[in-house]
C-alpha cells in the first residue's frame, strides 16, 4: 500500500502504541531490533529518482514532535521493545524538532541513528545541537565523484541530463573536465550544472561529524559513528582496478581525513527489476538491474578498503542481491558469504502521521 492511502492518525497515545508494536511483533513472530521514525516526508534535495518516499524537495508533511514523543513513550514502555530507534524521513536534518526527539530517543535508553543525505548538517551548529543524543549518523555518499553524486542526486537541470548520462557512461570519476569543455562550447555555465551543490553540502557534513568528534574526544565525551550510505552502481575499474567504494574511502580518510565506521551497500535503490514485488508496489520507480560484474567490483573493493583499513567497522549490504547474480557468482567460485547483509523488509516503520507499517518499503 502506499503511504498516501494510509488514514491520517497524527495523534496517538504511548499506550496505543505500545499495543500496536507488541500485536506486530506477534504477527510477525520475531523481535525486531530497530524502528525507523519518519519524521518528515519533505527534503532537501527531494530529486531522487529512486525515493522510495517520493520525498517532496523542501517542505512536506512533518510528524508533530507530539506524536513523536508518544510513539518513543510507547516504544520504551512495550514488551520487546526495539533497541534503535532510525530517525529519517524524508530528510530529518530540516524537521525542526530534530534535537529534542533524538535527546528523548535517547533519555529513554534507545540507541539513536539519524540517516540523512548530510546537506542540513553543512552547518555545524546543527550538529551540535543533534549529535550529543545521536550514536551514529548515516550520510549518503552517492560517490566521491561530484558529477556522479550530482546525478544521482537530481541536480542536474533536466535540458543538460541526456548529456550528462552520456558523460558518466564514458567517466563516471574523473572531474568532468570533457563535459566542461563541452558545455563551455554549448554555452552552458558550470554553476547551472551544479545547481544545488548536494555534493558540496555532503562532504561538508562528514568533513563537520569528523571535526565534532576531534573535539568530544579531545574532552573525553563520545564520538559520533560515522556512516556511509552508498549506493551500489555501476562503476567502471580504475586503472589500479578499484572501484567506487575504493575510491570513495581512500579519498574521505587520506584525502580528507574522515574515518568512516561502517559503510551501508544499498542495492534496491538501482536495483529491483528481478525483485517482482517491489516493481509492483513501487512502480513509480525506474529500477535498474545491478550487474554480477558490479557486485564484484564492491566485493574487490570491501577487501581492500578493511585490508588498508580505509574503514573502522564494516560494509553492510543492504537489501538482497537477485538470486541470478548469485548464482552467476557461485558459478564464478566467488563466495557470497561477505554479501549477507541486512534487509529493510526486516524493519518496522512509523511514517509521519504516526501510522505503524509491517517494513520501511511499504511491502505487506
Ligand atoms: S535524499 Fe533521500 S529522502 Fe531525499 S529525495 Fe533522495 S532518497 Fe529521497
Amino acid at each position: 500500500m502506499n503511504g498516501e492511502e494510509r488514514p491520517s492518525v497524527i495523534r496517538k497515545s504511548a499506550d496505543l502504541v505500545k499495543d500496536e508494536w507488541a500485536s506486530l511483533i506477534e504477527k510477525r513472530g520475531k523481535i525486531s531490533e530497530a524502528v525507523v521514525l519518519e519524521v518528515t516526508n519533505g527534503c532537501s534535495a527531494g530529486e531522487c529518482s529512486h525515493c522510495y518516499l517520493f520525498a517532496k524537495k523542501g517542505g512536506g508533511e512533518e510528524m508533530s514532535s507530539d506524536l513523536a514523543f508518544s510513539i518513543l513513550n510507547g516504544l520504551s514502555q512495550a514488551e520487546n521493545k526495539p533497541a534503535e530507534i532510525w530517525i529519517t524521513g524524508g530528510e530529518p536534518g530540516i524537521y525542526p524538532s530534530l534535537p529534542e526527539v533524538a535527546e528523548r530517543a535517547s533519555g529513554l535508553g534507545f540507541s539513536v541513528l539519524v540517516v540523512t543525505n548530510g546537506e542540513p548538517f553543512e552547518k555545524m551548529d546543527l550538529i551540535e545541537k543533534v549529535a550529543p543524543f545521536v550514536d551514529g549518523m548515516a550520510v549518503t555518499l552517492r560517490s566521491f565523484s561530484p558529477f556522479a553524486h550530482q546525478l544521482m542526486m537530481g541536480g542536474i537541470p533536466s535540458d543538460l541530463l541526456e548529456e550528462a548520462k552520456k558523460h558518466w557512461q564514458r567517466n563516471p570519476f574523473d572531474p568532468p573536465e570533457e563535459m566542461v569543455q563541452e558545455m563551455k562550447t554549448a554555452g552552458v555555465s558550470i554553476e547551472r550544472f551544479f545547481t544545488i551543490d548536494h555534493h558540496g553540502r555532503s562532504m561538508q557534513a562528514l568533513r563537520n561529524l569528523q571535526e565534532y568528534n576531534e573535539a568530544v574526544l579531545r574532552e573525553g565525551g563520545k564520538a559520533v559513528r560515522i556512516e556511509l550510505n552508498h549506493d551500489v552502481f555501476n562503476c567502471r575499474a580504475d586503472e589500479g582496478g578499484h572501484g567506487e567504494l575504493y575510491r570513495m574511502l581512500r579519498g574521505l580518510k587520506r584525502e580528507e581525513g574522515i574515518e568512516i565506521d561502517n559503510v551501508y551497500l544499498q542495492i534496491l535503490s538501482v536495483s529491483g527489476r528481478a525483485i517482482e514485488s517491489l516493481e509492483d508496489q513501487l512502480p513509480q520507480i525506474a529500477w535498474l538491474t545491478p550487474s554480477t560484474e558490479t557486485i564484484i567490483a564492491y566485493l574487490k573493493d570491501q577487501k581492500d578498503c578493511i585490508k588498508e583499513r580505509l574503514i573502522k567497522g564494516e560494509t553492510v549490504w543492504v537489501d538482497p542481491i537477485p538470486q541470478a547474480i548469485l548464482n552467476q557468482l557461485e558459478a564464478q567460485g566467488i563466495g557470497t558469504k561477505e554479501i549477507p547483509g541486512y534487509q529493510p523488509e526486516a524493519t518496522p516503520a512509523f511514517d509521519v502521521k504516526g501510522n505503524l507499517r509491517d517494513n520501511v518499503l511499504y511491502l505487506a
